[in-house]
């Protein structure tokens, strides 16, 4: 190294060596010591004056190399480089005085370098500009490192940058450090926007707050945390952790979020469906419930039918029994008239028994098919409850219990009139009678009526019977509900007079119920709407008349000998003229003949119903009365009749009183 300097400076001074060239020597030497390389260019000879010795190991080339060949430096600046090389170089001739600059320059082995030069213009005595000097370092140790630190940089980048979630650091002040793009894209910010922000610059005041205080958690307990956050109708899980340094310090808190909307959309979709799947078990409990109970209603009802069929069987031949007995002991010779007049009473009174069980039935279905009809008069309450009486006094016939019958009114011998059905509110008020007889040994039975709240009227019976227990109060008053099997079997009884009271009650705008404690007695309550009824002339009670139809004839259509025979009995008295038909050609065949002047028809007749006859008989003579006797008793029945053409209509079995009075309006 010593030798080229030496070398250089015989050059330079031609080996003179005197003590400025002593002196440059020495500056010389000292140069050759330090790291950097040292040149002055001569612009001029367009060549290197001096070059250090150093610039051997920085390029590869000996100064020598340098001296002599002017053109190397275009061989040693990289061509990324040249042109920024010149511009500087031109710039420095101009009078500027650039700071330092890089250059990549290519060693003499082909390796890359980076310097760092520094020039300064030297100009002559006249000021024209004579040498360029230079400072060059190697700086490629740097180079390389800032360009590993570039790489990295690019690749940490571009790691976060791939991430689908959001990813940050922020320092413990809460600025953030860094972010990736999808974080900057979710702000609708570039990423140099968001560097050097804080929470609240970037979002509302409210979330802001809380990432401060989440953030605050993490510094104070050093521990990373999963928090789950809503922001704009958008959730996020986010993991956030703190920033620690090697002296245990929290320098920043760092954080990935990831978008989980869609999950919590599908969570809320299958809480929605989770929420309707029970709902719709819900609906199928309740579906199952309602299987199970109407099971058990069926069962229920299956059990009371059986129990009403047992009833109505025992209720049936009871007094079956009583008539079939009696009647054949009717036959035999050895009885007194006297005893036989029982039997016929008894006979009689069992029918009533059998016919009020079949008209209980008739009734129970009209209430169910809504045939039930209202037929409203004007009567006196006071009338109503004397005929009650009769009814009440009937029941003692045969049993003569000890029970004294109150009747009671509060108007004080003044008569009240009223617009309603008689006979229906009689039928009911009768079934409360019987009912409290029935189930009263002794003591007293109460019959009255008062007047009640929003124009009603109120009839009671009241009992000092068995009594009925509380549970029981609604359910007597369903269809064969009775209080007890055992007690049915003691008392019989259908379980249908109630509930055909309150169908009845229902149908008059009214309501029935009961009051009663066991072992004291009941009092069962009738209230119907009180229509102020007219006062009428009352017709004469219980009268029978007396008729002659000696000079008419009348057609009986009957195929039963037995009702023949009853009819032809209870004409006998009216000396009426009779001829029989069998069946329905007979019946319109007899009915051309034009004496006859009513016909009777059956219409239940074989060949020809009585309903068909009847319409060819009034196509052949449309004047000719015709009464229907059938042992059908619905109103549609009635109906029936009254549309084949019928002009009248009677109800098996016959009432003899109704009977001749309807007769009697067509003769
Ligand atoms: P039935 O008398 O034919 O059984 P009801 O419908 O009239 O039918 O009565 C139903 C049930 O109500 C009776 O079986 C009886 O258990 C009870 N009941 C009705 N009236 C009385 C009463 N006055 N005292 C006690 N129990 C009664």
């Amino acid at each position: 190294m010593k030798k080229n300097t030496t070398r250089l400076l015989k050059k330079l001074s031609g080996n003179k060596y005197n003590r400025k060239n002593q002196l440059k020597y020495k500056v010389y030497s000292i140069l050759e010591q330090v790291k950097f390389v040292i040149y002055q260019y001569s612009i001029k000879s367009r060549s290197y004056r001096y070059i250090s010795p150093q610039a051997y190991s920085l390029f590869g080339y000996s100064p020598e190399e340098f001296v002599t060949n002017p053109l190397l430096v275009r061989k040693l600046i990289h061509p990324d480089s040249f042109g920024y090389f010149k511009e500087h170089w031109k710039k420095l001739l101009h009078g500027e005085v650039p700071d330092f600059y890089e250059l990549k320059v290519v060693h003499k082995n082909n390796g890359i370098r980076w310097v760092q030069q520094r020039n300064l213009l030297i100009r002559n005595s006249k000021g024209e500009p004579e040498i360029i000097e230079g400072v060059v370092t190697d700086i490629t140790e740097r180079k390389l490192a800032e360009e590993a630190l570039r790489q990295s940089e690019l690749q940490k980048r571009s790691f976060l940058n791939t991430l689908p979630h959001l990813a940050w650091l922020k320092d413990v002040n809460g600025y953030y450090i860094e972010v990736n793009e999808s974080f900057a894209r979710r702000r609708k910010l570039s990423v140099k926007e968001i560097i050097g922000k804080t929470d609240y610059d970037i979002y509302s005041r409210r979330d802001a707050e809380k990432y401060r205080k989440e953030d605050a958690w993490i510094i104070e307990s050093k521990e990373a945390c999963f928090f789950e956050e809503k922001s704009n109708n958008e959730w996020f899980e986010t993991f956030k952790a703190p920033i620690i340094n090697e002296n245990n310090e929290v320098t920043g808190v760092t954080g990935i979020s990831l978008d989980i909307t869609k999950r919590k959309q599908i969570d809320e979709e299958l809480k929605l469906y989770s929420k309707k799947l029970s709902d719709q078990n819900e609906i199928l409990r309740i579906i199952n419930d309602e299987l199970i109970r109407a099971k058990e209603r069926a069962e229920e009802s299956d059990r009371l039918k059986s129990s009403f069929l047992a009833n109505m069987s025992h209720e049936i031949r009871t007094p079956m029994n009583a008539i079939l007995g009696f009647s054949e002991l009717l036959k035999s010779k050895k009885f007194t008239d006297e005893r036989k007049e029982n039997f016929i009473s008894i006979i009689n009174s069992k029918s009533r028994q059998l016919m009020q069980i079949i008209e209980d039935i008739i009734d129970i279905s009209k209430i169910e098919a809504g045939q039930i009809k209202i037929t409203s008069i004007n009567f006196s309450v006071n009338d109503l409850i004397e005929d009650l009486e009769i009814s009440y006094n009937t029941l003692q016939t045969h049993e003569k219990k000890p029970i004294r019958f109150i009747k009671k009114t509060d108007r004080k011998g003044e008569e009240l009139w009223i617009n309603s059905d008689k006979l229906r509110i009689e039928q009911i008020l009768t079934n409360f009678l019987s009912n409290a007889y029935k189930f009263t040994d002794e003591g007293e039975i109460e019959l009255g009526y008062e007047m009640g709240r929003n124009n009603t009227l109120v009839f009671y019976v009241r009992d000092t019977g068995i009594g009925i227990e509380k549970d029981k109060h609604k359910i007597i008053f369903e269809h064969f509900r009775q209080v007890s099997v055992s007690q049915s079997r003691i008392y019989g009884g259908t379980g249908l007079g109630l509930s055909i009271s309150r169908g009845l009650a229902e149908k008059l705008g009214g309501s029935i119920w009961v009051e009663s404690e066991i072992n004291k007695g009941s009092t069962f309550y009738l209230k119907i709407p009180y229509i102020k009824g007219e006062k009428t002339e009352k017709a004469a009670r219980h009268v029978t008349e007396v008729y002659n139809w000696g000079d008419k004839t009348i057609l009986i259509a009957e195929d039963e000998d037995a009702n023949y025979e009853f009819f032809k009995l209870l004409l006998s008295a009216t000396k009426v003229k009779i001829i029989r038909a069998t069946n329905g050609n007979e019946a319109v065949e007899k009915s051309k003949n034009k004496h006859v002047d009513l016909v009777l028809m059956d219409v239940k007749l074989p060949e020809l119903d009585g309903l068909e006859a009847t319409r060819i008989i009034k196509k052949n003579r449309k004047e000719l009365p015709v009464i229907a006797q059938t042992a059908y008793a619905m109103s549609s029945d009635e109906q029936e009749c009254l549309k084949a053409g019928c002009d009248g209509y009677l109800a098996k079995p016959i009432d003899t009183r109704s009977f001749l009075s309807l007769i009697s309006q067509f003769m």
